[in-house]
Parts: C-alpha cells; sequence; structure tokens
C-alpha cells in the first residue's frame, strides 16, 4: 500500500525539491484517510524547469528512438508489475471503484506500451518538386517544452496520454497534475524518472493552478501546452498562452447526450445508460448527463432506469461490492447538491436520488440522481454539473432527438441506441461530437485512436493514437537540389 506520510517532491532538472508549502490529500471515501503529503511548488520552480528543459531538449530531441522505445516500455512493465498496488492509491485518492482504478492504471501501461512503439514509426513523405532536379522531404521535428496540465478524474491515464507521446517525439516536459491527485502523478513520475529519463527531460511542479499552472501559460518559453481539464479553466490558459502564441492542445468539459429511440434493445439501452450517466461517480468528461429519450417508451424507460438505480451500490471505493465509490471532494459535492436545488427550481422533476448518504466511513457519498420532465434549455442540460446527475428529456421522434442533442455549447462524446440501421448511420454523420458511440455507452474509449471533441469540447488537434503526433511535432519541409 502507498500510503505513506513521507512528503513527495517536486522533480525539477533531475533533483527532488521542497517546495514552498505542504498540502496533503484526502482520501474521499474516508476523510478520516489522509493519502499522501505532497510539496507545493513556486512560479520560480516552473521558470527553472523550462530552463532545464529547455537545456535537456538539444540532446533528448536527438536521441536514439531505441532509447526512447526502452525507455516507455520499462515505464510501461512497471505500471503492470504494480497494478493492483496504484490501483489502490488512485482508487484511494481519487475514490474510483478500485476495479476501475486498476483499469485505469492498465491503460496507461497500454498507452506507454503504444507510444514505445511509435518511436519507432515516425515516418516522414518524399515528394517530387515542381522544379526540376530538386527534391522535397517533409519531416517531423519535436516541438520542444511542454507544458502539461492535467485534472483530477483521470490521474494516472491522461498524464500517461500526454507523457508518452510527448516523449516518444522527443520532446522535454513540465507537468503540473490536478492537487488532488498529486500522489498518484508523482508515482508516475517516480516511475519514468528511474526508467532512465535523463535529467531535465521530465520535470514535475505540484500545486496550484492559478500559481503554476498560469506560470506555465504565460511562459514565452514553452512550445506548447496540453491541457486538460474545465473549458473556464482552458480559456483562461488560451488567453494566457495568446500573447506568445503558443501551440495549444486542449481537451475540455461536455455535456454529452444518450439518445434512446423507441426500437432499441432496453437492455441494452439501460446498461448504456447507467453505465454513461454514473459510472465512475459521473466524474468522465464522456459522462452522458443528457437522456433523450422517444416518446413511445419515455414512461417505461423512466421508470426501469430508477429500478437499476435503486439496484447500484454506493460506498467505498475499495470496497469490492461497490459499484460507484464517492465524490471527489466537498467542493465537487457541493456543486452536484446545488444543481439538484436549481433543477428542481427549474421545474424537473427529481425522479430519483440527488441527496448526500452516509456510508460505513466518513465520505463524500452521494445517490445518483435523475431528473424526468427535463427540458433541453434549462440549466441542468446545458452546464456540466459533472457528477452522478442525469436528466431525461421527452422526444417525439429521432429527428427531435438529433435537434435536441446538437443544442449545447460542448461536442465531446454523444450515443444512441436504436436497431435502426438509418438512424444509426444518420446520427453517426450528424450530431456534432468528436466521439460517436452507436449501442453503446458514451464513455469508454480505446487507447490507440483519436480522442477529442468539438465546440467548446476541446481545441487544437486531437489527442492519442496516431493523432498525438500532430501536437507533439513540427513539421519541416525540406527543398535539396541533386
Ligand atoms: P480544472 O479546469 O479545474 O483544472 C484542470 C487543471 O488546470 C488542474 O491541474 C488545475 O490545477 C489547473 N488550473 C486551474 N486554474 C488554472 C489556471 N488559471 N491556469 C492554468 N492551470 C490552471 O478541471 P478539473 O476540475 O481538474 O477537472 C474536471 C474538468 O475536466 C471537467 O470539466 C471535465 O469535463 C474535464 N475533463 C475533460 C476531459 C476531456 O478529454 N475532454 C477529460 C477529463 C476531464
Amino acid at each position: 500500500m502507498l500510503i505513506t506520510m513521507i512528503v513527495l517532491k517536486n522533480l525539477i532538472d533531475g533533483d527532488w525539491r521542497e517546495g514552498d508549502s505542504i498540502f496533503a490529500s484526502t482520501n474521499p471515501s474516508n476523510l478520516d484517510e489522509i493519502v499522501a503529503q505532497c510539496v507545493s511548488g513556486s512560479a520560480d520552480q516552473v521558470m527553472e524547469s523550462i530552463a532545464a528543459a529547455k537545456t535537456a531538449f538539444a540532446e533528448w530531441s536527438h536521441s536514439s528512438i531505441l532509447l526512447r522505445h526502452d525507455i516507455l516500455m520499462r515505464v510501461a512493465s512497471e505500471l503492470r508489475e504494480r497494478e493492483v498496488e496504484l490501483g489502490r492509491l488512485v482508487s484511494c485518492e481519487q475514490g474510483k471503484t478500485l476495479r476501475e482504478a486498476t483499469a485505469e492504471v492498465v491503460r496507461a501501461a497500454q498507452i506507454f506500451e503504444f507510444f514505445a512503439g511509435e518511436c519507432l514509426r515516425i515516418q516522414g513523405e518524399k515528394l517530387a518538386s515542381v522544379r526540376p532536379g530538386v527534391e522535397v522531404d517533409i519531416t517531423r521535428e519535436a516541438l520542444g517544452v511542454i507544458g502539461l496540465i492535467t485534472p483530477w478524474n483521470i490521474p494516472i491515464a491522461i498524464p500517461a496520454w500526454k507523457i508518452a507521446p510527448a516523449l516518444a517525439y522527443g520532446n522535454c516536459i513540465v507537468f503540473k497534475p490536478a492537487e488532488l491527485v498529486s500522489a498518484t502523478a508523482w508515482h508516475l513520475v517516480d516511475i519514468i524518472c528511474r526508467a532512465g529519463v535523463p535529467q531535465g527531460v521530465l520535470n514535475l511542479v505540484m500545486g496550484s493552478g492559478k500559481v503554476i499552472g498560469s506560470a506555465m501559460a504565460r511562459s514565452p518559453d514553452i512550445d506548447g501546452i496540453s491541457f486538460t481539464g474545465s473549458t473556464t479553466t482552458g480559456r483562461t490558459i488560451a488567453t494566457n498562452c495568446a500573447e506568445h502564441g503558443t501551440k495549444l492542445q486542449m481537451e475540455m468539459g461536455g455535456k454529452n447526450p444518450l439518445v434512446v429511440l423507441a426500437d432499441a434493445d432496453m437492455d441494452l439501452a439501460l446498461d448504456c445508460a447507467i453505465d454513461s450517466a454514473f459510472f465512475a461517480t459521473g466524474q468522465r468528461c464522456t459522462a452522458a448527463s443528457r437522456l433523450i429519450v422517444e416518446d413511445a417508451i419515455h414512461d417505461y424507460f423512466v421508470q426501469a432506469l430508477i429500478e437499476r438505480m435503486k439496484a447500484i451500490k454506493i460506498g467505498h471505493a475499495l470496497d469490492p461490492a461497490t459499484d460507484i465509490g464517492p465524490v471527489v471532494s466537498e467542493g465537487q459535492l457541493e456543486q452536484n447538491l446545488r444543481y439538484i436545488d436549481i433543477g428542481q427550481g427549474e421545474g424537473a422533476t427529481l425522479a430519483f436520488g440527488g441527496s448526500r448518504i452516509e456510508g460505513t466511513t466518513r465520505g463524500y457519498f452521494m445517490q445518483p440522481a435523475l431528473f424526468s420532465s427535463a427540458s433541453n434549455g434549462m440549466r441542468i442540460c446545458q452546464e456540466e454539473i459533472f457528477g452522478p446527475v442525469a436528466a431525461v428529456t421527452r422526444v417525439a421522434d429521432y429527428d427531435e432527438a438529433l435537434q435536441v442533442a446538437n443544442d449545447t455549447q460542448f461536442g465531446l462524446s454523444a450515443g444512441i441506441c436504436t436497431r435502426n440501421l438509418a438512424c444509426a448511420m444518420h446520427f453517426r454523420r450528424n450530431v456534432a461530437a468528436g466521439i460517436v458511440a452507436v449501442n453503446l455507452p458514451t464513455a469508454g474509449a480505446d487507447f490507440h485512436v483519436p480522442f477529442g471533441g468539438r465546440k467548446a469540447s476541446s481545441l487544437g488537434p486531437r489527442e492519442q493514437g496516431r493523432s498525438a503526433i500532430e501536437f507533439y511535432t513540427t513539421t519541416k519541409t525540406s527543398y535539396l537540389r541533386c
């Protein structure tokens, strides 16, 4: 078990350093348990990290692809060897069930394996020139010093899907994780460091977003920022980056729809709705918080969903019987409960749940909530809540369902449950989202394919899979007279 009272330090230029102060992460399943103590860095430490990364870049960006491959593979194998131990840490620090947390650690390992392979597959293009006797070579080069800013909900896989491609393509990194899950981030960095990453290539600065993240976004010496988090924070970062023209990749909030048509396999549709809306405590950017249900089955669907919700076991994340762990923090729980009031105030019916509940330990446990009679203009259907709260909207037919699904500022993920091939194909082509799921939950993406959204959900090139190269490299066109 990793819970220890050793203070976890920042990694700057290859040294573990003290910070300005110390903060603790607490187990949301048991508020009497401190998971870790971490140092909080400073803007000066950000500057030092950037300088170290800049120095290291000259050698690392031209290092052997085999060296990078081998380092990433060593990271993957340690993650796999320690999947249960690290899964427990993720579960204790973030609150997702042990099953979900262990799967996330395995996913992080898969990502490192994938990008280890990508190190050996960096390609260019050779084209004929319009000028006789001239050849054109198009190659990719590492972008430079990359700032990585990550959220708390996917504490090891999101850092993995940014760090692995950054290293694979020869970049140096300054990494700032969300405070709530800093210990998980620290252990990942420790593993990468011991896998043989040279001094200065990977730097970790833990602490507050307003201090550390903001110093990164404002720095003229960072070549790119890859951010995952809320749309509000993303827009602040984008404003700060604009001053120096820093390249940006941002994955942000969602208000994802799941459409259920009358011809759907009802058991499958109910499974998809429960998984999409409530698993991982609804704290997934791809969670479906809007259930758009065709009139003919609406009443049946709502009632059947409530029956299933009654069977969900909420409790300590390490308890094997638990289906849904706690909400991550007091602030997030307050926000969820505030939206329960807002929804009722707007005239939606609270059909099930929506209150704080007691567990066997003192934690942030909440009964998942279902609103019915919601209209899509309501705040509960337009604003990201980021908790186990879903609202059902009744629609007359498929055409209205599609129109409601697209009536949002966000565009991350969208799903439809139907047996009608024509509707499934039409939805796939016309829903304004980066990810579409047919007869599947809206959450749950593969690790080797592009991930990202549209509209207020995303900015810049896609993450993951072979698309990652777009952000982490820059293209060079060379003309050669032979
Ligand atoms: P957040 O925006 O509050 O914080 C994200 C990160 O930004 C944290 O590390 C935080 O410290 C940092 N930060 C805060 N203020 C900053 C500033 N002024 N400058 C620079 N950095 C700053 O988000 P969160 O609460 O940690 O995570 C939940 C959000 O993340 C939700 O909106 C969710 O939808 C989103 N998310 C999106 C995806 C995706 O791929 N689209 C994936 C996971 C989570």
